[in-house]
């Protein structure tokens, strides 16, 4: 956006004007150069954090003993980190002690890949030093100085360079996916949060399936601190695509499909590689439509049985579910479950009267009142059958006409 860059423009000026160095760096210069939309710029630069500090007005520490100061500058934030390089490896982690240097050539050399590894200055000027430009018009991903070396420094790596391929639909360099093939053992220590972390950027790309394809060739998930099943349905893979890039969710519920998961086997998964609740909530609420489809048969009313089930699990999962029966029946894939739910089951959605007990016009207090009886499971169940009829647009949505239906059914009970 050209409102950030321009604000950009005045950090990297200002810093000029104190007399230290400054450019963009990273994975800003190299979406610009490849015209991707560019959201995150960081700065890279000679001066020492408290350099920063004292230049700008508004900073946040956010990394000072990583050299990194966030410079809040009109409505936009810039991470400005001081060239640095880092200290020991240890355990196949970044390490935690960093020193800081005088040369952007330094710091370029410690960046994991020569398409990240490129700086920009002011006027437009690239500082290069690995040929990353040329591996951009290559479509190649490659470390910067010797894989297997890289890779033992950082396993997360090794996932950042199949994530990277994956996204940008690049391939990889053949000593940087040798060396990959090399140190894979060792992703066992990097923390699965991190792992998932860059999963996730993997599956919100354009063509998750190809990222997918390469971890299972590399055995990374197998070798993971949380391994994670082979998709045992492979031929499925590629139909992932198909799934829009925004919904997430469905491309993960898909992804532990094809790895033949039960719902709550995913669950299990989801928990161990450390997914917030709400999304790994909402993948199982898809998994869950799924089971209970196949469990409909064919010895209920479809559209009731249907009806049953978004009452169930909310429209949001139902209707999540229906795009990943969608993506599979376009594979032939969907024999599991009933034809007639996958080819109706959206328009049967929409025709519901409501979608949840909260939207019904009586409550249980008003069946008490009406009833004259005592709470109990009873209660429950009539209000459960009311809701389906009303869903299903068997019954109005009407205060007093319910609870004549709820006294008959009482009624008739004794
Ligand atoms: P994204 O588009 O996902 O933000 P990015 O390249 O900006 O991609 P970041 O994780 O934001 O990725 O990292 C910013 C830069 O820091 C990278 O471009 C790279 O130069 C460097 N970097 C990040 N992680 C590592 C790592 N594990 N090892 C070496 N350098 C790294
Ligand atoms: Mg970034």
């Amino acid at each position: 956006d050209a409102a950030m860059a321009r604000q950009g423009e005045e950090v990297v000026s200002r810093l000029l004007e104190h007399g230290y160095e400054a450019y963009w760096v990273g994975g800003c210069v190299r979406d610009e150069l490849m015209g991707r939309p560019v959201d995150d710029m960081d700065i890279t630069t000679s001066a020492l954090p408290e350099e920063v500090q004292t230049v700008f007005e508004r900073t946040v520490p956010t990394g000072i003993q990583h050299g990194t100061v966030t410079v809040l500058s009109g409505n936009y934030a810039f991470e400005v980190t001081t060239y640095r390089v880092e200290g020991a490896y240890e355990k196949h982690r970044r390490p935690a002690e960093v020193a800081f240097v005088r040369d952007l050539k330094e710091d370029l050399k410690r960046r994991d890949f020569t398409i990240n590894a490129i700086a920009r200055d002011l006027d437009g000027n690239v500082v290069d030093p690995f040929h990353g430009k040329e591996d951009l018009n290559r479509r190649v991903i490659r470390c910067v100085g010797d894989a297997k070396t890289r890779f033992q420094e950082d396993a997360l790596r090794m996932v950042r360079c199949i994530r990277f391929a994956s996204v940008f639909g690049f391939g990889i360099a053949y000593r940087t996916w040798r060396g990959l093939f090399e140190e894979r053992e060792n992703i066992r220590h990097v923390a699965m949060e991190r792992f998932r972390v860059e999963l996730e950027k993997m599956m919100a790309g354009s063509k998750p399936s190809r990222g997918l394809g390469l971890l299972y060739r590399s055995k990374l998930p197998a070798y993971a601190k949380a391994p994670f099943p082979h998709a045992s349905e492979p031929g499925w893979i590629g139909l992932i695509d198909e799934i829009p890039p925004g919904r997430v969710t469905v491309r993960w519920a898909f992804l532990l499909l094809a790895c033949g998961l039960s719902a709550d086997e995913a669950n299990a998964h989801l928990r161990d590689w450390t997914f917030p609740n709400a999304m790994r909530e909402q993948i199982v609420g898809i998994l869950n439509v799924g089971e209970a489809v196949k469990a409909i048969g064919d010895t209920l009313e479809l559209r009731l049985g249907w009806i049953r089930i978004v009452l169930r699990f909310g429209r949001e999962s139902s209707e999540a579910w229906l795009q990943l029966a969608d993506t599979l029946s376009s594979g032939g894939a969907a024999n599991d479950y009933p034809i007639g739910v996958i080819q109706n089951g959206r328009t049967w959605t929409e025709e519901m009267a409501v979608y949840r007990m909260s939207e019904l016009a009586v409550t249980g207090k008003d069946l008490l009142a009406a009833s004259g009886r005592k709470g109990g499971p009873w209660m429950g169940e009539i209000l459960n059958d009311l809701l389906l009829r009303v869903a299903s647009r068997a019954l109005p949505n009407d205060k007093n006409r319910l609870i004549e239906e709820a006294k008959q059914v009482i009624s008739t009970d004794e």
